[in-house]
């Protein structure tokens, strides 16, 4: 079982801890060597290929948590992350966006099967690029590939897609940064489109008005963007 160990490490209000394959210095070295090339005007490839899995807890639910690291582990001995004491779990992907997608995947999952979503009643496990102490000094993180990093997506694109709404079927419309259903009012903002040009799927969660906590699945097909609502617990649990 020694294997499997856990390797934690205190700072603050934040209890870190290591994969028994995650090597705590080069990971370090990794953070470090990013904030600085950061300080160059620009997000540094570093942040670029850096995902972070954020996400809030219940307090009543903690061991359950940490039961499900011990886990998770066993499956990904790489993984790396923090919890702090006010129930927040950050999970660290310095391998690139296809490792932080596909674990996302098995926390989903995982998060419906033993019971740890919904949280405060809510269903999204929220994902981002780089340390989110980036995005007051270069913008939305979902923008920085089309703002930093324009020559390796052609995000011309983004003038040539179309969108039908999964509910009616009336083709998505420009308003400014976002499509939107003229019939029902679906959005999709911009800079979930420029992820999905980039990565080729997105998801993101309505955060106010009518459909408030629910998430859409949007993937790219032949210029078109497939829209879909997703259930996390019900489909896929
Ligand atoms: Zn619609």
């Amino acid at each position: 079982m020694s294997q499997f160990e856990l390797v934690y490490e205190r700072k603050g209000k934040w209890i870190r801890f290591y994969g028994p394959k995650a090597d705590p210095q080069e990971i370090a070295e990794v953070c470090k060597k990013c904030k600085q090339e950061s300080l160059k005007g620009k997000p540094s490839s570093i942040a670029m290929n850096c995902w972070k899995i954020v996400i809030e807890f219940e307090e009543k639910k903690r061991k359950m948590v940490e039961e499900w690291i011990k886990d998770a582990i066993k499956k990904y001995p790489k993984l790396t992350g923090e919890f702090s004491n006010d129930n927040v779990l950050i999970l660290y992907f310095q391998s690139g966006w296809n490792s932080m997608w596909k674990f996302r995947e098995y926390m989903v999952n995982e998060w419906c099967r033993r019971g740890l979503l919904p949280v405060k009643g809510r269903y999204f496990i929220p994902y981002r690029r780089g340390g989110s102490y980036y995005d007051s000094k270069f913008g939305s993180w979902r923008y920085w590939g089309k703002n930093y990093y324009s020559d390796k997506v052609d995000y011309s694109l983004v003038n040539e897609v179309k969108a039908e709404c999964p509910y009616d079927g009336a083709l998505l419309e420009w308003s400014n940064t976002k499509l939107i259903c003229p019939l029902c009012g679906l959005v999709i903002p911009l800079g979930v489109i420029y992820e999905v040009l980039e990565n080729g799927v997105a998801e993101y969660e309505v955060k106010s008005g009518p459909r408030s906590g629910k998430i859409y699945r949007v993937a790219l097909m032949d210029k078109r963007l497939i829209v879909e609502e997703v259930n996390p617990c019900s489909e896929r649990g």
